[in-house]
């Protein structure tokens, strides 16, 4: 009898510090997740300062799209915070074409990820961060095509 009340009283501590342990676990996690966003944002700051004073754009990727009207195929590039690791917005899946027709992204397999991230060059289109959005923290913001 008090064998098997101690047994359950065992079983009882045990699962209340499995719950706290699962806690704590969670606690941290969400601490871990939080510090990355920090660390991401912390990233972003500097990377966009330095553009901002270099006067380059940095991109870290690029995706293919393809001209519905024209037919016309090329890559936009992506700024640092467009999709990719440190993805802090998202870019458009369609957008418009020079030629005023609708482009998709194509050749998802073929995106382009670069192992660190280069300035882009002059004739490259791209998606800017959209910095307005990021300062209003709007949780819509994406990315601007900038069509060369
Ligand atoms: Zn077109």
């Amino acid at each position: 009898m008090s064998y098997a009340r101690n047994k359950r009283a065992k079983e009882r501590r045990r699962n209340r510090i499995d719950i706290i342990d699962i806690e704590k676990l969670q606690k941290q996690r969400n601490e871990n997740l939080q510090k990355e966003r920090l660390e991401n944002e912390e990233k972003i700051k500097t990377l966009t300062k330095v553009e901002e004073e270099m006067g380059i754009t940095l991109v870290h990727g690029a995706m293919t799209y393809e001209c519905e009207e024209c037919g016309k195929t090329w890559k936009m590039w992506l700024e640092v915070g467009v999709e990719g690791k440190n993805k802090i917005m998202p870019c458009p899946f369609i957008i418009r074409c020079k030629c005023g027709g609708m482009a998709k992204h194509i050749n998802w397999q073929n995106d382009i990820d670069l192992p660190e991230p280069r300035p882009l060059g002059e004739n490259m289109s791209y998606f800017k961060l959209d910095r307005k959005g990021l300062k209003k923290k709007d949780s819509n913001a994406c990315g601007i095509p900038i069509l060369k």
